[in-house]
């Protein structure tokens, strides 16, 4: 079954179970049957892919309140392209901006107290402002991380999340459903943040995702009802997964090695459990990233 049908398919079935007993009773036993049955969201033999209800994603067994990652497939060997229409105006399900302000921080490497991947963008707000929900979906966790502070993550169509951190205080439960634009918390400070901001994520499968591919900051746009998500989204990954290693030659210093790797000396000192006075020996192998 397509991930859209199945999609219309379990929000019928999900109105069924909140008409209660009585009226589900009078629903065909299959309608339910197959709510209830993990097997028909298998959309692809490799890749799991879930609705964003409540009721589907809990029966599954991955619907997790405390858990920021669920999913523990390699997306970085993703074998197709999925698929996954964000949008439908007709329906009445549309994309919201979650705050407006500029982007403070682009999603990508950034060199910052050594070196560091930015999984998110950073979006400038006052101490606050509402912070919205990008697309409809079912708020999943709600709570308190030493780096993202107060945080608020919402399950969305067919493996899609979004994520918004350093709130000041969230104002949604899990388990309740959000839709594009309804306010799920207040913007601020907390957690590992200097001055208030928004961290926005999205992810795929529990794997952040460059949003530019999904949305323009400039107008505060989706570019396509539909995203093509294929392995190319995870290269990061693949890169950030690569520990290159550089072997010491007659010359080398670790001011040149920084500059020539595109990292610190600080970073390297961390990385390789040395000081700036250790003795760079030839032949020893460095690690570089
Ligand atoms: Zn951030």
């Amino acid at each position: 079954m397509q991930p859209r049908i199945l999609w219309l398919y379990t929000r019928f079935a999900a109105l069924v179970f909140a008409l209660g007993a009585s009226v589900a009773m009078a629903a065909p036993p299959d309608t339910l049957l197959r709510v209830l049955d993990p097997v028909i969201l298998k959309v692809t033999p490799q890749f799991f892919l879930p609705d964003t209800t409540l009721q589907s994603e809990a029966r599954c067994g991955i619907w997790d309140p405390n858990k920021i990652n669920i999913y523990d497939e390699d997306v970085t060997k993703l074998p197709d392209t999925i698929s996954i229409r964000l949008i439908d105006s007709l329906a009445g399900r549309n994309f919201k901006f979650p705050v407006r302000g500029h982007v403070t921080s682009p999603f990508g490497p950034r060199r910052m107290y050594g070196y560091g991947f930015h999984f998110g963008t950073d979006i400038k707000l006052n101490k606050g402002d509402t912070v919205v929900a990008v697309l409809d979906g079912v708020v999943r966790v709600v709570r308190y991380d030493r780096g993202y502070g107060w945080f608020v993550m919402i399950a969305h169509a067919d493996g899609m999340e979004s994520l918004y951190g350093h709130l000041s205080k969230p104002i949604v439960k899990p388990g309740t459903e959000i839709h594009a634009g309804e306010a799920l918390g207040l913007g601020g400070n907390t957690g590992y943040s200097f001055g208030a901001h928004l961290h926005f994520e999205l992810r795929f499968m529990s794997v952040p995702i460059d949003p530019t591919r999904v949305v323009s900051f400039e107008d505060g746009k989706l570019l396509a009802s539909t995203v093509r998500i294929d392995k190319s989204w995870f290269q990061h990954l693949v890169e950030l997964r690569m520990v290159r290693y550089h072997y010491i030659r007659s010359g080398d210093t670790l001011g040149g090695l920084a500059g020539r790797y595109g990292t610190t000396i600080t970073r390297l000192c961390m990385l390789n459990g040395m000081t700036t006075r250790t003795l760079l020996r030839i032949g020893r192998p460095l690690r570089v990233n």
